[in-house]
């Protein structure tokens, strides 16, 4: 076996698994103002960013060679109707809208969903009654479904809901063609686990349920069979794209989703991905080039077509300096 392994030139000759920034997604936590960029403390490198701030972050991703951002909003006020989602100066609608003007050939994808923007924190209408609260499944479509069609209307490029409400894809495709959008991608977050590793996006999105947590309407990281359960029926709603999500720790789901649908397929490397090498490197404990680019060949090599990370920009100079 080592014939194959006596000379880079070689080694690359056999590479079976490639990685380039063609398949990276940045995603940017976009709050009102100007000249805004407020650090994120568990996500060295990251910023809560202001919509001028947002197009700068994401025209030096793109001059590096990253097709994609993903938006998540920070709104200034928060209800329980999440009416921010769907405003139509909303803050992701604005930036969407600076970003298309500014940078067109960049792919704007929007993150569909309603915790940043209810109250409660949660990603659908909650009912209290004696028993508690529930999340109601599908008063919430509605909402959603509005949402997705105002980030269309602002000019976004592809849509993903990652709430995790069943029957939500349907319910967007449908508004979208009837307000026109039929070519509108819809990119789900088809098997999206309750994960302890979202641990630093909520502070990064100020999106921490105020009661109980997500695991009535997120998976059970238990459950990969199910997993597939979830992709077959996003796709049978009109998902174009299905997504599991954390990554690195669900690469066995990824492997199954990839060879079973053989779907376009992304992976989102998620905060405490990100936190942990960050830390470790900065204790000088890791590589942090070398884990990063080592864990997105992973995702690639386990059936990932899309990586999403908010390392995208770093990866895709360090993949040009090669
Ligand atoms: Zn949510």
């Amino acid at each position: 076996m080592r014939r194959l392994r006596q000379s880079p030139a070689l080694r690359r000759l056999v590479s079976e698994t490639r990685l380039s920034p063609d398949q990276l997604v940045l995603p940017l936590f976009v709050r009102a103002g100007r000249k805004v960029r407020r650090p994120v403390a568990a996500m060295p490198g990251v910023f809560q960013l202001s919509p001028d701030e947002a197009v700068k972050e994401a025209a030096q991703a793109h001059e590096l060679g990253v097709p994609a951002v993903l938006l998540f909003g920070i709104p200034d006020r928060k209800d329980t109707r999440a009416s921010g989602a769907y405003a139509r100066d909303g803050i992701v609608q604005q930036t969407v809208r600076a970003l298309k003007k500014e940078l067109p050939d960049l792919i704007v994808i929007t993150d569909v969903c309603l915790c940043e923007y209810m109250s409660h924190g949660h990603c659908g209408i909650v009912q209290r009654d004696r028993r508690g609260a529930r999340i109601l499944n599908d008063p919430t479509l509605k909402l959603l479904a509005q949402a997705a069609a105002s980030h269309a209307q602002a000019g976004a490029d592809m849509v993903a809901p990652s709430d995790m409400m069943d029957g939500r894809v349907r319910a967007i495709r449908q508004r979208l063609d009837r307000e026109g959008f039929t070519e509108m991608p819809i990119l789900s977050y088809a098997a999206k686990f309750a994960s302890a590793f979202y641990g630093p996006f909520r502070e990064a999105a100020e999106s921490t349920p105020q009661f109980g947590d997500r695991r009535s309407y997120q998976m059970d990281p238990a459950n990969a069979e199910e997993a597939l359960r979830e992709v077959a029926l996003d796709i049978a709603e009109g998902a174009d794209i299905v997504m599991v999500k954390p990554a690195l720790a669900y690469l066995d789901v990824l492997y199954r989703v990839k060879s079973e649908f053989g779907y376009p397929t992304a992976a989102y490397a998620v905060s405490a991905e990100f936190s942990m090498v960050k830390a470790a490197s900065a204790n000088g404990w890791v590589n942090e080039r070398a884990i990063l680019l080592e864990s997105l060949l992973a995702m690639r090599r386990a059936g990932a077509d899309i990586l999403i990370t908010y390392a995208a920009a770093e990866a895709a100079r360090w993949l040009k300096e090669g």
